[in-house]
């Protein structure tokens, strides 16, 4: 019954603090076997002569329910399954099918490239970490007619060049899916 493995979708709030879930937050999300009434609830349908078993069937089968990390390591919930992920970004234009840190990676390990592809490549990961608020545009630097970005890494305080190849927003655009395709494919 396909009824049974419908999953609600995150409510963005953690189930045990009742706090909001940011954007790049991680949480564990998990999955609890019922209609979501409350164990309270349930324990009182008991008491009233209606056992579990005699229950009806519930339209969801199960509820989803989120916690942050803290509520998930004090309380240790009993649930039916559970994995760690992460809230994302709702600015993001393009939905990448990776995490930050592959973006990074792949935008560190383009530091050196001269290939016009590449140099591409690097600077719209710049726009896309900037957005992400990982890298933080500083100045700007002319040198033999060429337009360098000077960007620091927030958390590791790192600094960066990066070539701006000057694209206009349909090349923009067009390497953004470029990148998408290769990133959903080989990573
Ligand atoms: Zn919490």
């Amino acid at each position: 019954m396909i009824a049974d493995w419908e999953v609600a979708k995150t409510q963005g709030v953690c189930a045990g603090c009742g706090q909001s879930l940011e954007p790049r937050q991680e949480y564990y999300a998990a999955l609890v076997e019922g209609s979501g009434q409350t164990a309270q609830a349930e324990a009182a349908k008991e008491a009233a002569g209606q056992g579990k078993e005699e229950k009806p069937e519930t339209s969801g089968g199960f509820e989803r329910l989120d916690y942050c990390e803290q509520c998930w390591q004090r309380e240790s919930p009993q649930v039916f399954c559970f994995w760690k992920t992460c809230v994302p970004e709702p600015a993001q234009k393009k939905k990448l099918l990776v995490d930050d840190e592959v973006l990074l990676q792949f935008f560190e390990r383009l530091d050196q490239a001269s290939e016009r592809v590449k140099i591409n490549f690097r600077f719209v990961l710049a726009l896309i970490l900037m957005r992400k608020r990982i890298l933080k545009y500083q100045q700007t630097q002319l040198r033999d007619g060429q337009e360098f970005w000077i960007m620091g890494q927030l958390r590791q305080q790192t600094k960066h060049e990066v070539l701006n190849p000057r694209l206009d927003d349909a090349q923009i655009e067009e390497v953004s899916e470029q990148l998408s395709a290769i990133l959903r494919s080989e990573l």
